[in-house]
């Protein structure tokens, strides 16, 4: 891999970048103190380790000059190109994703970031920008500490596990973990840092032995290296053992690198000869590889000594992978241009694995030369589907056509009940506007307003139809269903004197409030209509007969009002 400095002298692009991104942070300070700048240098190292090529490394020195300085986009894409300021513009916005702590979210919001970086190389520039930012965290403040470490754990560690990245997924979690777990975190090196040692210790004796036992036998061994197990991944397997860190055997793993996937094979017997394997704990990734794309074969053999110790055998260009991913894909097209990776069986174990991985893997079938793969990277993985923002950050998934109507939905019934208007990043949009991966959408409400049955033709989500049925129902019912207040009693009979007296008597006697009364000489009789409170049947019947006692009512009748 080159490093910062060949590349300075090597690439035009790089220089001018590295001297832009100096001038443009000039006087800014990180937390620690220490020159700006030093972190742009750290991303663009870490990109190069990658083995990323000049255009990512440009990128990665002036992620940040569009954030922090007056540097606008399209400066950046005048003197440095559009790719470049697209790398840049990708990082810039992932910049604004928020997580917090909401588990339901993270697959949303990961899809999210993977969105923004519809071309890998941004998620690979956010990733080494993020892995500075976490060896620099001790001078944070400590509530942005915990919030940037939880961040890393549930994000940024996942996917770069996801794109392959196992070295890179676990110096992030090891990051992060005395952030976000501080007494456990003690805890584990108390117990854990002499086994360590004794461990490393043991290994250095054990290795040797292995490898003059493997080339006695005629497979030549290209290495033999030995890895501490890291803390977080250790601490996630002694709370599945009971905290009992003697049962934990890959403490310190052995990790013996030979030529070919024959070699593998017979690498294992000839080990499994020598130094009797543990029952059930061979595992062969080469034929069934992890979902993320890892081979290797694993077995737990009584060791030297007849010491309990784990072996991981692989060839070099696994173990590339193993430790790279994804990235190291780069340096093999940028490098070598052979495709001998590509006749990886990658099978996936879980089809629900995000299914961006497999695009990932698949994709990388499809290309024969490094500058098709690197036009390969632009692939949209999400034509089907829609992921727009709140203004707090959250990351919604909606089906494409989607409008601001069913993102009210989806953030909460109430909120698409009452909504009124929308604002999509900024500005206000009729509500059957469709909505773009990317949006940033604000749904206005109003407190007592109701879905219109108009807006059914053009949602797209079930939720949002049967909420606004719903609502729409309810809102219709209470016009029926209202319960009448008032009662009007019709009387026909023949007037004399002292009727409307002797009719009013019996109200008062049956305690009922006469609110209105009303006489019209309809011909021979005259109606009467008297209104009162509205009465329960039974009651109102009650009365009915007590007025048919007076002889001259011809007629009586009732109904509510
Ligand atoms: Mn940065």
């Amino acid at each position: 891999m080159a490093t910062l400095k060949e590349v300075l002298v090597a690439s035009e692009l790089v220089k001018r970048a590295y001297d832009f991104a100096k001038k443009a942070h000039q006087g800014q300070k990180r937390k620690n103190g220490e020159p700006y700048f030093n972190h742009c240098l750290a991303t663009a190292e870490a990109v190069l380790g990658w083995g990323l090529d000049e255009t990512t490394a440009a990128a990665a020195l002036l992620h940040d000059v569009v954030e922090d300085t007056s540097v606008s986009l399209e400066q950046l894409s005048k003197e440095f190109g559009e790719e470049a300021a697209f790398l840049v513009d990708g990082v810039t916005k992932i910049g604004f994703v928020r997580y917090r702590g909401i588990e339901a979210k993270v697959e949303n919001l990961q899809k999210f970031i993977l969105y923004l970086s519809k071309d890998i190389r941004v998620l690979l520039v956010k990733l080494a920008d993020r892995l500075n930012n976490m060896k620099t965290l001790y001078a944070v403040q400590p509530q942005k500490q915990k919030r940037i470490a939880l961040e890393t754990i549930e994000i940024y560690a996942p996917l770069a596990y996801r794109l392959g990245m196992q070295k890179l997924s676990g110096e992030l979690e090891d990051l992060a973990f005395p952030y976000l777990y501080p007494a456990e975190y003690k805890w584990l090196l108390g117990i854990s840092k002499e086994r360590y040692e004794e461990r490393e210790r043991y290994a250095e004796k054990f290795k040797p032995l292995i490898a003059e036992e493997l080339s006695q036998n005629e497979v030549p061994v290209l290495g033999i290296v030995s890895r501490a197990k890291r803390y977080t991944s250790l601490y996630k397997k002694l709370l599945r053992y009971e905290m009992n860190i003697e049962d934990i055997y890959d403490l310190v793993a052995l990790r013996v690198i030979v030529k070919s996937i024959e070699d593998c094979y017979a690498a294992l017997g000839i080990i499994h000869k020598k130094w009797p394997p543990l029952p059930g704990r061979f595992k062969d990734y080469i034929a069934l590889p992890k979902p993320n794309g890892y081979r290797s074969l694993h077995t737990t053999v009584f060791g030297l000594d007849k010491k309990i110790v784990e072996v991981q055998i692989r060839t070099s260009e696994m173990h590339d992978e193993s430790e790279n991913g994804i990235a190291a894909h780069f340096a093999y097209a940028k490098n070598k241009g052979d495709k001998a990776y590509l006749d990886r069986r990658t099978v996936f174990a879980d089809k629900k694995e995000l299914f961006w991985v497999e695009q990932l893997r698949n994709w990388q079938k499809d290309f024969t030369n490094p500058d098709d793969f690197m036009r390969a990277l632009k692939i949209d993985l999400f034509s089907d589907r829609i992921l727009a923002l709140t203004p707090h950050g959250e990351v919604l998934d909606l089906p494409a056509g989607a409008t601001p109507v069913d993102f009210a939905y989806q953030v909460h019934s109430e909120i698409g009940n009452s909504c009124v208007g929308a604002k999509i990043n900024g500005k206000i949009v009729p509500l059957n506007m469709e909505l773009k991966s990317g949006d940033m959408v604000e749904i206005l409400t109003q407190k007592n307003k109701k879905p219109s049955e108009s807006w059914l033709p053009w949602v797209k989500t079930s939720a949002a139809r049967n909420h606004i049925r719903a609502a729409v129902r309810d809102s219709a019912k209470p016009l029926f269903a209202r319960k009448p207040t008032k009662m009007e009693f019709r009387v026909v009979a023949e007037d004399r004197v002292g009727l409307l007296k002797d009719i009013s008597e019996i109200f008062s006697r049956s305690h009922i409030n006469i609110l209105g009364l009303d006489a019209k000489d309809e011909g021979r009789f005259p109606a009467i209509k008297i209104v009162c409170p509205a009465l329960a049947k039974d009651k109102a019947e009650k009365l009915l007969i007590k007025l048919k006692k007076i002889k001259e009512i011809k007629e009586v009748g009732f109904h509510l009002q």
